[in-house]
């Protein structure tokens, strides 16, 4: 239960909208309750009346008048409850995605978190919504079904003081033992159900994401056959479900039944100390109604189970550190936005090697800097270091002349552009992907600078309204390459940072996009990652990393002078 304590908290701030929900609940209840027992018993009072000499003297008015009444309240009670109810638990879901969300969006990436994006997805949307079942579930029908019961004993007692205890106390006893015996008989199948839920939507995502390699490899059935082992162990799981919620109504209305037969025995001599009359029928017809009050909370229990894990489930995501946390207040830095680094070593959390070695670059403002080195030497990994993705394990850098960990997040996604290796491309508009990098650019900005990196043809038909990704155009890896450049031209910030910007572009598109950059480097402070020797002498410094280790560094010509790696691979090509 105390996995529920940090979304239970959320509810305060609906506290009124919640109640009042209960609250119409309650009037809900009484009123069919009300409804039931007032008419059966005014049938039967009518009946008798009329074959006695009452007939002539029996008020048929008041308690017809107190039927329509109760069918009324019944009515537009549960329409009241319903938008009351409804109006705050979606606000309330709406605080827990954006409580969930806020905890989540630091973790990224994190070694931490090794969570499958199709079940971090099930989190997001399944489990998160379990958390306002407590109170649609759990709560609300709980607190209203005890108050029903207080009220209607109250009443009856006022008629007869056994037969209302009698009734309230079986109510009373139904309402504490129910929940406990389907609790224990839906807990284990529910907290199956919820993993099992997550296991299926896992399967079948790589199963929809990888259908035209798997097709190709001749895998697609036996991965359309693990999605369907996944279906039937969840299918299993809600027929146990179903089975419990109908034991549980049976049983309920079993009770119910027994329950009506013990008020009739005890009411039979008369109701009161009064001679048998028309009040048998409204005691007999009370704890008939009854079962409206208890119904709802019957099968709830057995949900507590699934609600719990999914509690536990959403704690794991939520309880976790982030590796990076940024401070609130940025920093004083000169505006001569320089790059130092000292001894830097960085190791991934799952790896044993480190990813980068004792590396020492220093970069002065408005400088252009290469990164070269064969793959997997850790150009990637020192750019993620300097936008703080991680953090060093050793050494520290400084930007601007001030420690990067004290750079607040807006402060330095506003001083640092990065073009990375792998462009992701929205599923949204052109336009869309364009202010990312720039929410107030015009759009002439966007289109010149989509002419700039020869993007305009994405211009025809619908211009910046055109859809990319998912359900719309779909990118060429160039195009996307050169999407990221665009937003590069876009953001327009003091540092630039470029992995392989070029990789994948033919030889006069990529030498179009390099003369781009080059008027663009200027006063910038650059760091160019790139395998290709294209016009590296027109940078100030050369580095090259081997093993995540600087083998050499410094100028184009020195470097040939030195006669070593760098010139080795400059006659090779
Ligand atoms: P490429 O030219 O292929 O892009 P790179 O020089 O950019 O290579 P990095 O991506 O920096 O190489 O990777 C450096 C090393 O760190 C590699 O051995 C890689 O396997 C490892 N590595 C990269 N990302 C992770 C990660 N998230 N967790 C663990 N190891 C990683
Ligand atoms: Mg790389």
């Amino acid at each position: 239960m105390r996995d529920l304590l940090p979304y239970l908290k959320l509810y305060k701030k609906h506290w009124f909208g919640l109640s009042l929900g209960i609250w119409l609940a309650l009037a809900t209840l009484l009123a069919s309750i009300g409804l039931l027992t007032l008419s059966g018993w005014f049938l039967s009072a009518a009946a008798v009346a009329g074959l006695t000499i009452a007939r002539e003297t029996f008020n048929y008015m008041l308690p017809g008048a107190g039927v329509r009444g109760a069918a009324m309240a019944r009515t537009a009670g549960r329409w009241g409850e319903r938008v009351v109810s409804h109006d705050a638990t979606f606000k309330l879901l709406t605080d827990l995605r954006l409580f969930f969300f806020k905890r989540l969006a630091p973790l990224i990436p994190s070694a931490k978190l090794n969570i499958r994006d199709a079940d971090m997805l099930n989190r997001l949307v399944a489990d998160v919504d379990a958390m306002d079942h407590v109170y649609l579930r759990l709560i609300s029908p709980i607190v209203s079904g005890l108050l029903a019961i207080l009220c209607l004993t109250g009443v009856l007692v006022w008629f007869d003081t056994t037969l209302g205890l009698t009734l309230g106390g079986a109510l009373i006893v139904i309402l504490l033992i129910w929940p406990v015996i389907f609790y224990r008989l839906g807990a284990n199948n529910g907290e199956q159900l919820t993993y099992n839920k997550s296991a299926l939507r896992v399967k079948a995502l790589d199963w929809l994401q990888g259908y035209s390699e798997l097709t190709l490899f001749g895998a697609e059935s036996r991965y359309r056959q693990a999605v369907l082992e996944a279906q039937q162990k969840l299918v299993t799981n809600q027929l146990h479900n179903a089975k419990v919620s109908g034991l549980a109504q049976g049983l309920l209305m079993l009770a119910n039944g027994w329950l009506l037969v013990c008020i009739l025995w005890l009411a039979a001599d008369g109701v009161g100390g009064n001679a048998p009359d028309p009040l048998i029928a409204l005691m007999a017809f009370a704890a008939l109604a009854s079962v409206e009050l208890l119904m709802p909370i019957a099968g709830a229990f057995q949900y507590l189970g699934q609600t719990l894990t999914s509690a536990k489930r959403l704690n794991e995501v939520i309880l976790s550190e982030p590796d990076v946390t940024f401070p609130e207040q940025g920093v004083e830095h000169s505006q001569a936005y320089s790059i130092h680094i000292d001894q830097a070593s960085f190791c991934y959390p799952n790896s044993d090697n480190f990813a980068v070695k004792q590396l020492c670059i220093d970069l002065p403002a408005g400088k252009k800097l290469a990164v070269l080195g064969q793959t997997g030497s850790g150009k990637s990994t020192l750019l993620q270091l300097l936008v703080r993705h991680w953090d060093l394990t050793q050494g520290n850098i400084q930007i601007a002349g001030a420690d990067l960990r004290q750079w607040s997040e807006a402060q330095l996604r506003q001083a640092i552009c990065v073009v990375s290796q792998k462009v992701d491309v929205l599923n949204g508009s052109l336009r869309d992907n364009l202010t990312i990098a720039s929410p107030d650019a015009k759009e002439t900005e966007l289109m010149v600078a989509l002419n700039k990196v020869g993007l305009d043809t994405l211009l025809e038909g619908q211009g910046l309204d055109a859809w990319l990704g998912d359900g719309g155009r779909q990118l060429s890896g160039g195009e996307k390459r050169r999407i990221g450049i665009a937003r590069a031209l876009l953001h327009d910030a003091p540092i630039l940072l470029l992995d392989e910007p070029t990789e994948g572009l033919d030889k006069q598109t990529e030498q179009q996009i390099m003369n781009i950059l080059e008027q663009h480097f200027e006063n910038k402070t650059v760091l160019f990652i790139t395998h290709r020797l294209v016009n590296l002498h027109k940078f100030d410094a050369i580095c090259l990393l081997e093993q995540g280790e600087i083998v050499e560094y410094g100028s184009h010509s020195s470097l040939i002078a030195q006669q070593g790696r760098y010139c080795e691979l400059n006659q090779t090509l």
